[in-house]
């Protein structure tokens, strides 16, 4: 059926800070394998829908649920962020945060324990399978060759492959990614948008962004937002192509 496809709904979701209405009645669908992005100038409220979905900011009406491809639809909110983790809705922030001190390897090595207890996680040793899953997901990202340099050394875009990469390795089914490519030019940034592709085939990836070169290179569906509402939502020709989205963006 039809819901099969939605992996995440964000249902009359409005927030308000100290008397400061953030969003307004938000209403999204997101389909499972495509590359959604959240669109629209500074303040429209996109970072905040971000930190709605993985539960940082509660909304003050409103709910996200999140549909698994295996099992039974899950209220996402009101959960303790690090729940929404273990459900496979997991966010990445836009500064890199590696551990530079470990070689790329290491920190996918310690991407797979976090999931794990305490305990597991001391006494783990990093078995031939995952070995064999972290070296595809390498591969995938393109740092296969990179695996035992100090991530301290690697190139800015490098450190938001190799993140993006830690993210994947969890095998989740949403990531959550504020400006993947913030500081990279432009080889960097199409580089980035190609492996979001590659990786949309096993999860769904939802992204706050500003570059209109890259969300046209890679983008399933667009919701732009504007003063906290849901200004417009499709394929991103169609809304480039709007006199109202124009305005928005051109602040006329
Ligand atoms: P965007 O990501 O689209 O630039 P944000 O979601 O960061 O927009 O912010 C939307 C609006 O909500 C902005 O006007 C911002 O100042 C305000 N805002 C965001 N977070 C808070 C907060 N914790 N307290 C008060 N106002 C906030």
């Amino acid at each position: 059926g039809k819901e099969q496809d939605t992996v995440l709904k964000i249902k009359n979701v409005s927030v308000v800070f100290d008397g400061f209405q953030a969003l307004t009645d938000v209403n999204v669908k997101v389909k499972r394998n495509s590359i959604h992005f959240f669109i629209g100038p500074n303040g429209a409220g996109k970072t905040t829908l971000l930190d709605i979905i993985c539960a940082k900011t509660k909304p003050t009406e409103g709910n996200v649920s999140f549909y698994p491809a295996d099992g039974e639809k899950v209220r996402l909110t009101g959960m303790k962020e690090y729940k929404i983790v273990k459900e496979g809705v997991v966010r990445k922030f836009q500064v890199p945060s590696v551990f530079v001190n470990l070689t790329v390897e290491e920190n996918m090595e310690l991407s797979l324990k976090e999931n794990k207890g305490v305990w597991q996680s001391v006494f783990h040793r990093t078995s031939e399978e995952e070995k064999a899953l972290i070296d595809e997901t390498l591969k995938k990202v393109g740092l296969e060759k990179r695996k035992d340099i100090l991530a301290g050394s690697l190139a800015h875009g490098e450190k938001q492959w190799l993140e993006i990469a830690m993210q994947f390795v969890q095998k989740p089914e949403i990531i959550l990614l504020d400006e993947p490519a913030a500081g990279m030019g432009k080889p960097e940034t199409f580089k980035t948008g190609e492996l979001l592709k590659e990786i949309k085939k096993e999860c769904t990836i939802i992204v706050v962004e500003h570059d209109m070169d890259f969300v046209k290179q890679i983008a399933d569906c667009v919701t732009v937002l504007h003063e906290g509402k849901v200004l417009m939502e499709g394929d991103i020709h169609q809304v480039l192509a709007d006199e109202t989205v124009q305005a928005v963006y051109l602040g006329r």
